[in-house]
């Protein structure tokens, strides 16, 4: 059953029934990294946010086709279309191919967001391989009259586009002020006006990424990738497309024109965008050294960070702000998500020692509507987990056995619990994990006492270690060299 989700769509600016296309199936796409360099804490906050909605619709009985992409060419380092290629930057300072670069990069990010709980999207692909697509699509754009050739390279015509569509609907920017307020052309510029863009560059003779295409070889310009992906694989119209705000201007901007141009019409029907990550109330950048990456949170080697946090308590954290929210990263903030992830980790797994009673002397029964209604209000996660706090305050009441609750409504409660924290939430029982740890060490410890045992021909106790862990469902196998276990 689908619920009433309610979304804030970014285009016009106010909270919308979501309601899909082609009912029940949902075309989702959400721009994914760059991959020249480690995956770090900026990565996190779009990928959960993203994962929140793709789990959340599935468990609303939608079919998702999510696309993310992966930017492996075409992102210059100046305003997206001035500079160098930054994968082609980072090959060029460590004598690797771009491609070893970008495969590098994007494995990190691979094990990254495994290690996050994100699931995998339905699809991901790379811009490298849409070259032929994307070639179309500019080709689309200069048949309508929305772009111009110039000296081997194709640009935006961002001017004739606003006088027939409205450039600026998403970030709000409007042409006008644009042009009284950006540099004048330098005259060794090949764009007509500053904020033109590029769609297709041609290659300086050093440039290493470059591909054949009916006006020169060169490269598509950063925001082409999307426009031309998304429409391939979700169709010219589709319901969602989702990304950080930072993406809003100039990339998404360009991504509405650009589709808007080649098609007649918008592609995306709701825009979604999560806000920032600050550090100490700091934007995050090199520059400044607060830049921490993913490796560095979970192993705790930052200056910042005054221990290692791990993936759990990074994706609770994220979870307990609204995505809309700007959210603070500090260590005490961390360590709070800690405390509050093991809590609500310790009562799911203190839901299975409960004993049922005849009866129940409280009612649980509104809980998930309560987390649905959260869900529904514009993926308000941190509702969802005060929600979850409320029953985990009843479970350990039931526990201590100050309350009751029938088997029935202990059946209900573990249901709902283990389907907002583990399916829609997507946290993992890492505590649960960290138990099988704990039960491997002891059951080593033992069976090596029994190794010696055995050396001093004390069979009796041999044997009595033997069946004892028998009775605990450990199976003891001897062999030559010692022992193996497994669980029954
Ligand atoms: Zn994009």
């Amino acid at each position: 059953m689908h619920s009433k989700l309610v979304i804030y769509n970014t285009l016009t600016r106010r909270k919308e029934e979501f309601v899909p296309l082609k009912d029940p199936f949902v075309g989702l796409y959400v721009c994914g990294p760059t991959v020249y360099g480690d995956p770090h804490l900026g990565h996190a906050r779009p990928a959960i946010t993203f994962d929140l909605l793709f789990r959340y619709l599935r468990a609303t009985d939608y079919k998702v086709r999510y696309v993310r992409n992966i930017t492996d060419v075409g992102h210059l380092e100046h305003d997206a279309d001035e500079g160098e290629d930054k994968i082609s930057k980072k090959a060029r300072l460590e004598k690797l191919e771009p491609m070893e670069v970008a495969h590098y990069y994007t494995d990190r990010y691979h094990s990254a967001m495994e290690q996050l709980n994100v699931l995998s999207p339905s699809i991901e692909p790379y811009a490298s391989g849409h070259i032929i697509e994307q070639i179309a699509m500019v080709q689309r754009i200069l048949d309508q009259g929305f772009a111009y050739l110039s000296n081997g390279s194709v640009y935006f015509d961002v001017e004739a586009y606003d006088k027939k569509y409205h450039y600026g609907k998403l970030s709000g920017r409007v042409l006008d002020e644009m042009m009284a307020n950006t540099r004048t052309l330098d005259g060794q510029s090949d764009k007509r006006n500053p904020f033109d863009f590029a769609l297709w560059k041609k290659a300086s003779p050093e440039h290493i990424m470059r591909w054949p295409s009916p006006w020169s070889d060169g490269f598509p310009g950063w925001h082409m990738e999307c426009s031309a992906m998304s429409t391939k694989y979700l169709g010219e119209t589709f319901d969602i497309h989702g990304g950080g705000m930072d993406l809003m201007f100039p990339h998404h901007e360009c991504e509405i024109a650009q589709s808007t141009a080649a098609c007649g019409h918008d592609a995306a029907r709701y825009w979604m965008h999560n806000n920032m990550i600050t550090i100490n109330g700091q934007k995050m950048g090199k520059s400044l050294g607060n830049f921490i990456t993913f490796e560095e949170l979970t192993h705790g080697t930052h200056k910042l960070l005054s221990q290692a946090y791990t993936p759990m308590t990074i994706r609770f954290f994220i979870l307990q702000a609204h995505y809309r929210s700007t959210l603070d990263f500090s260590n005490e903030a961390l360590q709070a998500a800690e405390k509050g992830y093991e809590r609500l980790m310790k009562a799911v797994s203190t839901l299975d020692k409960i004993q049922p009673s005849a009866t129940s002397s409280v009612d649980l029964h509104d809980l998930e509507a309560r987390c649905e209604a959260a869900m529904d209000d514009d993926l308000n996660s941190p509702m969802v987990i005060s929600e979850l706090f409320e029953a985990v305050r009843t479970i350990n009441q039931v526990y201590d056995g100050k309350q009751k609750l029938s088997a029935e409504d202990l059946a209900d409660l573990k249901r709902v619990m283990h389907r907002f924290v583990f399916d829609i939430l997507g946290l993992r029982d890492d505590l649960a994990r960290d138990n099988s740890q704990l039960l491997s060490s002891v059951v080593d410890l033992v069976l090596e006492l029994r190794q010696q045992a055995k050396a001093s021909k004390d069979w009796a106790t041999s044997d009595r270690i033997r069946d004892g862990l028998s009775q605990a469902g450990i199976k003891v196998k001897d062999r030559k060299d010692g022992s193996d276990w497994e669980v029954e």
